[in-house]
């Protein structure tokens, strides 16, 4: 069969990679699919991921830090600042795309992500988890009122000009960014009540919330058949939803490049790109 590609995407497919995606589509034609996915999917929209194969080892920041320290906090919004922009002008990639086509042509029922990049709403995805939050919602930790991050960001940018010119910027899946100059920056604090604001995404050392995670199993739990998508399996809240499939005994497809937590206990795994395997399979779901 023949590949479709969008301009600027490679259509070249690795040599038995056609027989992998055939494999998986004979596994999963007929079941109502659950999508899992992690940063993996996003690395063909320019976001690197930190936790996959060849990437560099980052010290993310933990909530206790954000939390107990005023000068981590100022860092952490200058460089989440920064990653929001760049986040703003990144685009949906052939992997996200297939992911919206497999549910808008029923195949799958939604997708839960581990990623705060919002790309697979703008992908046209319906019905999303979004377990790990979603760096494009404010919250204050005093009242608990919720900002756009648009309206956020332009308050950090009035406030700090220097902002507004960044040199380089190195860009992490959580939004954050490295960089030096953050001493004299002014944090936008609640309009409402004067609290601190964190961006409404699952630091790690933080629990995803329980209602967030009862939304992610019932996906799971409507489906007959679960796919992982570019998720390395190393946090928690990701294993759980695999224990649940597992523990239902449902087939579960691993794409991913690079060894994950879960491989032992797939029906299938296939170490490949995301946007080359979800591209293939929705071809042949969808049509
Ligand atoms: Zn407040």
């Amino acid at each position: 069969m023949t590949s479709t590609s969008t301009a600027g995407e490679p259509a070249v497919r690795s040599a038995g990679l056609d027989e992998a995606v055939d494999a998986m589509a004979a596994i999963l034609t007929g079941r109502p699919i659950a999508i899992l996915t992690g940063a993996g999917i996003s690395t063909d929209s320019g976001i690197p991921d930190y936790r996959g194969e060849g990437s560099r080892v980052v010290n993310p920041m933990t909530i206790s830090h954000f939390l107990g320290d005023p000068t981590a906090r100022k860092r952490y919004w200058a460089g989440s600042h920064l990653g929001w922009r760049r986040f703003t002008e990144v685009r949906p990639n052939a992997g996200h795309r297939a992911v919206a086509a497999l549910e808008l042509a029923g195949v799958a029922n939604g997708v839960v992500t581990q990623n705060v990049d919002g790309l697979h709403l703008r992908a046209g995805s319906r019905r999303v988890v979004d377990i790990h939050g979603s760096s494009d919602r404010v919250r204050c930790l005093r009242c608990g009122q919720i900002f756009a991050r648009d309206g956020i960001a332009q308050r950090m940018a009035d406030a700090n000009p220097w902002l507004n010119a960044p040199e380089s910027v190195e860009l992490n899946p959580d939004g954050d960014v490295a960089i030096e100059a953050y001493g004299d920056m002014i944090v936008p604090e609640c309009t409402v009540c004067g609290g601190d604001l964190k961006p409404e995404v699952v630091f790690f050392g933080e629990f995803v919330p329980t209602e967030k995670f009862a939304e992610a199993s019932a996906l799971v739990r409507g489906a007959e058949a679960l796919v992982i998508a570019g998720s390395s399996l190393t946090v928690n809240s990701g294993i759980r939803l695999l224990d649940q499939a597992a523990k239902r005994r449902i087939p579960i497809v691993i794409v991913n490049r690079g060894t994950t937590k879960g491989d032992a206990r797939a029906t299938l795994k296939i170490d490949a790109g995301t946007s080359e395997v979800l591209g293939a399979l929705a071809e042949r779901l969808t049509s």
